[in-house]
């Protein structure tokens, strides 16, 4: 799934190419493309592209007050429509523009997740935004700012990282990242970190953050998972580049929990023994 690097990046280039560009039209390809009724996506259309935004793992698409939210979920992608072909292969909604081009969602598999929302005015608080915890790009680097969405949160950091109430726009690879890059145990009690740990936890998010957004940006296009760079994420077996350790692993149905024990849990190899064995 893309997470805040990948999104942002792909807003960026989005707004250099389509910023200023009116909108000539929105057509949902799918049923379940457009998940709001009101305000129509027509009341968008003559207006210039302000900007792609991100919040979490969601892009904006701004025209004045009126934004379209889209969310790629797994397999969403927002490309360039060369073809604009009638039934584009895994097409879901399609935004044409007054300069004859087109941008396309597509969604690969069959889960249909991806969708459109329209919004009226400030998006932030309106579904499908409402409930996302402050954006992990806000509290990277930020102890105090960290410390405060932590506490009360008495629940493994891997999870609580991938929370999006919590903290939005770090998924699966992030969260195995900075716990790595933190030296802090994925399933360490997040609201029980010391303040040295939270400081360490708040540099690794702005580290890990930074150097995914820097690769991000030197493409021409969304990487694909497996590209991405990292130091422990899809590496079990691999040696741990910080001490020579085994890259281990902890599977669940939809994830995997990456780690070094060396360099995380002090070479205690960690077994999830109240869930794995039922959800696997
Ligand atoms: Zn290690």
């Amino acid at each position: 799934m893309p997470e805040l690097p990948e999104v942002q990046a792909l807003a960026e280039r989005l707004t250099e190419r389509w910023a200023g560009v009116e909108l000539a039209g929105f057509r949902p390809i799918t049923f379940t493309a457009l998940k709001t009724a009101v305000p129509r996506p027509d009341e968008a259309v003559g207006r210039p592209l302000d900007e792609v935004g991100r919040r979490g793992k969601h892009l904006l698409l701004r025209f004045g007050d009126r934004a379209f939210v889209v969310h790629l979920m797994q397999g969403g992608r927002l490309k360039p429509d060369e073809k604009q072909s009638a039934k584009p292969r895994g097409g879901i909604a399609r935004w044409t523009f007054a300069d004859g081009s087109a941008l396309l969602l597509t969604e690969a598999g069959t889960e249909r997740r991806a969708g459109v929302w329209v919004v009226a005015d400030d998006p932030e608080g309106q579904p499908p935004l409402d409930g996302l915890g402050p954006d992990a790009d806000a509290v990277a680097g930020d102890p105090a700012a960290l410390a405060t969405v932590l506490a009360g949160r008495s629940a493994r950091l891997h999870g609580v990282l991938r929370d999006q109430s919590a903290i939005a726009g770090i998924g699966r690879r992030l969260a195995n990242e900075i716990c790595h890059r933190a030296k802090l145990s994925p399933f360490a009690n997040a609201a029980k970190l010391s303040p040295d740990e939270v400081a360490d936890l708040a540099a690794a998010m702005r580290t890990c953050l930074d150097e995914s957004l820097a690769y991000e940006r030197s493409r021409p296009d969304m990487s694909s998972s497996k590209e991405r760079p990292g130091e422990v994420h899809h590496r079990e077996g691999e040696v741990c580049p910080v001490c020579g350790d085994v890259v281990r692993a902890v599977e669940y149905v939809k994830y995997t929990v990456n780690y070094c024990a060396t360099c995380q849990t002090g070479g205690k190899v960690l077994a999830d023994n109240t869930t794995s064995k039922f959800l696997k």
